[in-house]
């Protein structure tokens, strides 16, 4: 597909493929004996805390914050792979909130998972082309020697090549790029439209994370998939994304067009979170935001502004109120009761 088709295509099916609405997702506390004996109560880590959000078909939508802000488990609930406490989630307008074990099946081959660690995905004892045609088997798609074809072309594509070779490897035989080439492989090998990539090149030398990304996005062209991607890193985020949302303590605190958040950020933890990439020239003068304290947490988020304990901008209001994410632009929302369309002075 060239780079105007495809532009024209994203601009024709500009709807949504999944919508999460209100998500949350509260983990009970396991309490010592002395603590059960002690307190009725039970605490939770509120891991999502009410999250709303659309991805649209043909898009990369990042989920982007530090360790612990809920990105993570808010895929695996899309998913189905962990249930959520309340909210909704939607797949192409149906309600796939609580679906029965054979419904989640049949959806898994629409939807699939990238995860962060290629080597912990695959069966150490399981040749790469097994587990790449694995799920073909289990959906009942294809097995023997219609198998083998739709795998050593899918390694092709990956660019495992020759594939005839990497399709006899075990996991180990490959490098930390080609496990996660195999393992983008595996996810594509039941023709999904929409994958949930956590972090896929986290665990990747630094030096070819730049060519998966490249591969995840021209796999996204050619096959017209959707990628929920879910990073810590903002210089990847900006890299691949298309919209992008920062979530902190589990909840979004900015969302919006790329451009719109890495030109004009306007919540204090993006603008901190952006000060901290690296810069190709050091010479160049930028505003540093340095972070007050650790991350709170989950188990007892403050009040109000669940990020005034850290934010060099807090007023008191900060610590009463909790901000709403707010429209502030066509493409850009924000929850900070001092943003008012520009940045904090
Ligand atoms: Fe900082 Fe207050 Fe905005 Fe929260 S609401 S980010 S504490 S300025």
């Amino acid at each position: 597909m060239s780079d105007a088709f495809y532009m024209r295509w994203r601009e024709m099916n500009r709807t949504e493929i999944v919508r999460v609405e209100n998500l949350k997702k509260y983990f009970p506390v396991e309490k010592s004996f002395l603590e059960k004996l002690l307190t009725r109560t039970r605490g939770f880590i509120r891991a999502v805390d009410d999250i709303t959000f659309s991805v649209l078909r043909g898009e990369v939508f990042t989920l982007a914050g530090e360790s612990g802000c809920g990105k993570t488990t808010t895929g695996k609930i899309i998913l189905g792979l962990v249930p959520p406490t309340s909210g909704r989630v939607f797949f192409r307008d149906r309600e796939i909130t609580n679906l029965k074990p054979e419904e989640l099946r049949l959806l898994r081959r629409r939807m699939q998972i990238i995860f962060q660690d290629p080597y912990a995905s695959f069966n150490p004892r399981m040749k790469i082309g097994d587990a790449i045609g694995h799920p073909l088997e289990i959906h009942g798609l294809a097995s023997g020697l219609e198998k083998r074809k739709k795998v050593l072309s899918m390694l092709e594509r990956v660019g495992l090549t020759p594939p005839e070779q990497f399709i006899e490897l075990y996991p180990h035989q490959l490098s930390g790029g080609q496990r996660q080439r195999a393992a983008i492989a595996r996810s594509l090998i039941l023709n999904p439209e929409f994958i949930v990539a956590d972090e896929p090149v986290s665990m990747i030398d630094v030096s070819l994370r730049t060519t998966i990304i490249d591969l995840m996005l021209d796999l996204k062209r050619e096959l017209q998939l959707t990628y929920l991607f879910i990073t810590h890193d903002l210089a990847v985020a900006k890299y691949i994304s298309d919209r992008v949302a920062i979530m902190y303590l589990g909840k979004i605190v900015e969302m919006g067009e790329k451009e719109e958040i890495f030109s004009n950020p306007l919540h204090p933890y993006t603008q901190a979170l952006l000060s901290a990439i690296p810069v190709p020239n050091p010479d160049r003068k930028r505003r540093i935001i340095e972070l007050k304290g650790e991350v709170p947490s989950a188990i007892r988020i403050p009040m109000g502004c669940r990020f005034h304990p850290r934010c060099p901008f807090a007023e008191e209001a900060c610590q009463k109120e909790e901000p709403e994410l707010t429209v502030v632009s066509a493409s850009h929302l924000v929850a900070c009761h001092l943003a008012k369309g520009s940045e904090h002075a």
